[in-house]
């Protein structure tokens, strides 16, 4: 796996600790967290960065492609550091967001409808439900 710092430098951006600490953070988690909650586990490590400072930098990491923004109709956005478009199980009791393992779902508009007359740019297939843990209760 290449190095961070690597990653960011070729993307043209000026690498700094706490940008490499938020795409590491991002990189190594299956959380698919939001802003605070990167903001609060990185808090211990990096007590000079701000919440503005990660709201900043999830940015740039989102327009340059390093990471893909998920909206899952909470008032903030869950950032995943996979960018290819992919499936999502969202638990409505305890919250949680997961990756939804299912070769067949992977690009499930392209697949079905290969003649639309719309260019797909991106798709994003949500399951809302309860998740296993929340169920055993
Ligand atoms: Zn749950
Ligand atoms: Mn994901």
């Amino acid at each position: 796996m290449k190095e961070t710092a690597q990653i960011l430098r070729e993307k043209g951006l000026k690498v700094t600790p706490q940008r490499i600490a938020v795409y590491n953070m991002l990189c190594n988690t299956t959380e698919h967290p939001n802003a605070e909650m990167i903001y609060k586990s990185l808090e211990p490590t990096n007590p000079t960065m701000s919440l503005a400072t990660v709201y900043k930098t999830l940015d740039f990491f989102k327009q340059l492609g390093l990471v893909q923004e998920l909206n899952v109709g909470e008032p903030s956005s869950r950032y995943d550091a996979v960018v290819q478009c992919h499936p999502h199980t969202v638990c409505k009791v305890c919250g949680r967001v997961d990756d939804l393992h299912m070769e067949a779902l992977i690009d499930v508009t392209k697949k079905l409808v290969p003649d639309l007359d719309f260019d797909v740019e991106m798709e994003q297939l949500i399951l809302y439900g309860t998740c296993g843990e929340c169920r055993k209760k």
